[in-house]
């Protein structure tokens, strides 16, 4: 699936100007490392590694890319330690709107679990609400710059806490102000996601939509629970599924039933390539499952995660996977069309997002 017959040259500057579409971000993965030192000060927390800009972003990414899920996550003790106030929800949130739409994103939802930050006193429902008013802001400065990108949020509840039923509610009750979803984030590996099949059925019976990170650490077991059991209508990285595709020497390949059922369904895949490398989920770029589940026609979409953590944005992934595996626009194009498409929005501004804004957007450069 490549294009050489572009027109325009994949440089990073036409990938920043092309519309991106990004379903699978957490908001504490997504901070400014000047922002994560300035909000330390202010909150006088004294455990970061280093004050010094450069040196805490190279820290960062060290630390997560040691290899393992669980020591990627520690390095959120950090981020979520300076997240533990109303203005700097607040200002946390209205810099990843900017700089997603610095970046081209036209339409984002980004996750976070409201229970990480209650450690100084503030109640879930006002997280919540700092973060939306952090959005609203920065849609509006977005704006102001030109830009205009449109946000949805996704309430987590962790996997490791026995929280989801209430997190799930608040999903609902937060639903007509810019909540689109839930999901549940954090450890897969002795956590199955149904341990939370109260707070799934509850969403279910109120018609709510909810994706379920399954399928990064751990394998086939844990997504068929997600799809099967839970009802997850996306699901947050999802790559093992190639354990159930076989290859033969000769080429051809093979479908298990629970890979042709997520095709067929087409279930959404929030493929994260760089988080995925990280943390050990993929030995490369060039390795990632991607490239054969995109080969195979599966929901691809692709996804940040971690920005911080990684180091990375919508454009830098796209530039990644172009190197790796030759994609041009129309595979850019059919990732955004994807995801846009697999979004926890209304069908009617799915839709005219991309008649109006993608397609435009694309044939400008294709
Ligand atoms: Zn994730």
């Amino acid at each position: 699936m490549s294009d050489n017959a572009t027109r325009a040259p994949l440089t990073m500057e036409n990938i920043r100007r092309v519309p991106k579409v990004l379903l699978h971000d957490h908001l504490d993965g997504g901070l400014r490392p000047r922002t994560v030192i300035e909000l330390a000060d202010a909150l006088g927390y004294r455990d970061l590694p280093t004050t010094d800009v450069a040196e805490l972003s190279r820290w960062f990414r060290d630390a997560a890319d040691s290899g393992s899920l669980e020591s990627y996550l520690e390095t959120f003790a950090h981020t979520c330690g300076v997240m533990q106030t109303e203005e700097a929800l607040v200002r946390v949130a209205a810099e990843c709107v900017e700089d997603l739409a610095a970046d081209g994103v036209v339409y984002a939802e980004v996750r976070y679990a409201p229970e990480l930050f209650v450690e100084r006193g503030l109640s879930l429902d006002a997280v919540v609400e700092a973060v939306q008013a952090g959005f609203a802001e920065g849609e509006r400065r977005a704006a102001q710059q030109g830009k205009v990108i449109r946000m949805g949020t996704l309430l987590c509840a962790m996997r490791q806490h026995a929280r989801a039923a209430e997190i799930a509610e608040i999903a609902v009750r937060y639903r007509d102000s810019g909540v689109a979803g839930f999901d549940i984030a954090g450890p897969e590996a002795g956590f199955p996601p149904t341990r939370n099949l109260d707070a799934f059925e509850y969403l279910r019976t109120n018609n709510a939509h909810f994706t379920i990170h399954a399928g990064e650490a751990f394998g086939l077991a844990s997504i068929w629970e997600a799809i099967q059991h839970c009802g997850a209508e996306r699901l947050g990285h999802g790559v093992r599924i190639v354990d159930d595709i076989k290859r033969d020497p000769d080429g051809t390949v093979h479908l298990g039933r629970l890979a042709s059922y997520v095709r067929d369904r087409r279930i959404p895949l929030e493929i994260c390539p760089s988080s995925n490398v990280q943390t050990g989920a993929a030995a490369s770029i060039a390795d990632h499952p991607i490239g054969l589940l995109a080969d195979l026609r599966f929901r691809v979409t692709v996804n940040t995660d971690n920005r911080l953590m990684s180091g990375c944005s919508m454009s830098s992934e796209f530039a990644t996977l172009a190197d790796a595996f030759g994609y041009g626009w129309s595979d850019f194009q059919w990732f955004t069309i994807n995801a846009m498409k697999s979004a926890f929005l209304d069908f009617d501004q799915r839709l005219d997002l991309i008649n109006n804004v993608i397609k435009p957007g694309y044939a400008e450069l294709v």
